[in-house]
This record gives C-alpha cells, sequence and structure tokens, in this order.
C-alpha cells in the first residue's frame, strides 16, 4: 500500500534523509523508532506531501506520491489534486489542534461535510460512531479546552478515521501526553490496528511497538539502519546504533 524508494530530502545543504526505502503491506503496522533528528517527522511529511522530495519516489495505493502516471511518464500534480490524495492519508500529530472553537463532534464532521461532501445529518451519525469507537461517544458536544489530553488525540484519531483514510501516519502522538493519559490513546491505535488500518507510527513507546507493530524501523541519520519483526529488532538489535538507541529509551 505504501512504498518510498530512495526518498532524499535536504533543507539548503543539510540532507535530512539520504535515501529511504521503505514498503507497508495493506493491513501492516510499521513503526518508526530513532533518536531526535533522525529524520522521522520529515519522512512522514514527505509522505503525505508535506514536503516535496528532492529525489526518489512515494507511492501509496499504486499511486505516485504529486505526480500523476501516463505512458510511463511522471506528471507533477496541481495543488488541488495533491490535496485529493492527502485526503487517502490520515495524520495525527504530537499536538492535537483540534479547532479550538468546535466541539469534538464538530472537529469530527468538518472534513467530511466541507471536502467530501458528505451530508450534514449523515456525517453527524457517522461522526457519532466514530467517537464511539474512540471512547468518547458522550463527548461529542465538549469543546476541546474541557477534554483531556488523551481525550483531545482520540477525537483528532476520530477526525482523521472520518475522511475513510486508506492510511494513517501517527507522528508521536502520545509524547505530549501526561503519563497517565497515555494508555487510553494506544489502546485506541491498537484497535485501530487490530481492525486493519494500515498504519506508519512514530513512536517511542516500545510496548506498543512490540504488541501492535509488523515491522520495526530504525531510523538514524536519514537513514534506514535496521528493520525487521519487534522481537527482533527491539530484542536482538544487529547494528551497535540501535542497541545504544534501546538502551538510552528502556
Ligand atoms: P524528533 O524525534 O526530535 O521529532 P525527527 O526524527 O522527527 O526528530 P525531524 O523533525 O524529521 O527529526 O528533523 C530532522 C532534521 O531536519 C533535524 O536536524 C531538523 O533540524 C531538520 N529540519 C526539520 N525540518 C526542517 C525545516 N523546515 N527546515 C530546516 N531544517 C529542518
Ligand atoms: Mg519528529
Amino acid at each position: 500500500l505504501l512504498r518510498a524508494v530512495g526518498v532524499r530530502k535536504s533543507y539548503g545543504h543539510t540532507e535530512v534523509l539520504g535515501g529511504i526505502d521503505l514498503e507497508v503491506h495493506k493491513g501492516q503496522v510499521v513503526c518508526l523508532l530513532g533518536p531526535s533528528g533522525a529524520g522521522k517527522s520529515t519522512f512522514l511529511r514527505c509522505i503525505n506531501h508535506l514536503e516535496t522530495i528532492d529525489a526518489g519516489q512515494i507511492w501509496v495505493d499504486g499511486e505516485p506520491i504529486g505526480f500523476r502516471q501516463r505512458g510511463g511518464k511522471l506528471y507533477e500534480l496541481r495543488e488541488r489534486e495533491v490535496a485529493r490524495q492527502r485526503r487517502d492519508i490520515g495524520m495525527v500529530f504530537q499536538r492535537f489542534n483540534l479547532f479550538a472553537h468546535r466541539t469534538a463532534l464538530e472537529n469530527v464532521v468538518e472534513g467530511p461535510i466541507r471536502v467530501l461532501g458528505v451530508k450534514p445529518d449523515e456525517a453527524r451519525k457517522q461522526g457519532l460512531e466514530l467517537l464511539d469507537r474512540v471512547g468518547l461517544g458522550q463527548r461529542g458536544d465538549a469543546y476541546p479546552a474541557q477534554l483531556s489530553g488523551g481525550q483531545q488525540q482520540r477525537v483528532a484519531i476520530a477526525r482523521s478515521l472520518a475522511m475513510k483514510p486508506k492510511l494513517m501516519l501517527f507522528d508521536e502522538p502520545t509524547s505530549a501526553l501526561d503519563p497517565e493519559l497515555v494508555g487510553e490513546v494506544l489502546e485506541v491505535m491498537s484497535t485501530l490496528a487490530g481492525e486493519g488500518m494500515t498504519m506508519v507510527v512514530v513512536t517511542h513507546e516500545m510496548s506498543f511497538a512490540a504488541e501492535a507493530a509488523d515491522e520495526v524501523v530504525f531510523l538514524a541519520d536519514g537513514a534506514v539502519v535496521e528493520t525487521g519483526p519487534p522481537d527482533q529488532v527491539l530484542s536482538a538489535p544487529k547494528h551497535e546504533r540501535t542497541r545504544q538507541f534501546l538502551a538510552r529509551i528502556l
């Protein structure tokens, strides 16, 4: 479902991604680990074209991101077509960035109504179902400020799901949360994974990676150092760099 080949990205003279390859099959959960500055966020942002890449190619569900393929050639897409591609890719950030002046339910239904053209009544019905799925069926009328960080992050997940994405990207979704709120968000993510959602998750939550990931990718200095099933990469890493990183965070 997701294929990245030789993805490179520089800011000025600083190379942040030095040729990343990654393959994620439908229904798989891949966790990206790595030290600060490794390029994890940048890579996620490249996947949904919040950043343009300097070299390489990213495909989501057979479509090259940012391009249209015709007769073996690639043509750059216009902004509105990029926006269409981006709709299929949900993204949940460290900070919940909900609309502060809108209720939980209004946050969830905004995209479907405005972008997908879903009728308001239908969108509300679906929105309530989604809030229910993340354990907030009773809190649709609450404003973000009235919700805990963990609840806000679950609303953010519901809001992403409302767009019916093919792929979900998570960038350290629990790292801004108080420790006691981390579990409820990871639980929602585990459920989602169990339901077959394809997910790429940047996280430092090793227990989540160990339990939910099909594959763990360790990134450092803009390169994939090591990749494999979690029991191998987390318990018996092959590379010294991975061992050092794990030793520091475990
Ligand atoms: P963290 O764990 O701290 O979130 P990360 O692995 O997500 O780190 P990135 O945020 O992708 O790392 O950043 C990788 C490198 O790219 C860093 O050295 C960062 O300073 C640099 N960088 C990121 N965004 C920009 C930008 N817009 N302009 C210039 N440099 C940037
Ligand atoms: Mg980051």
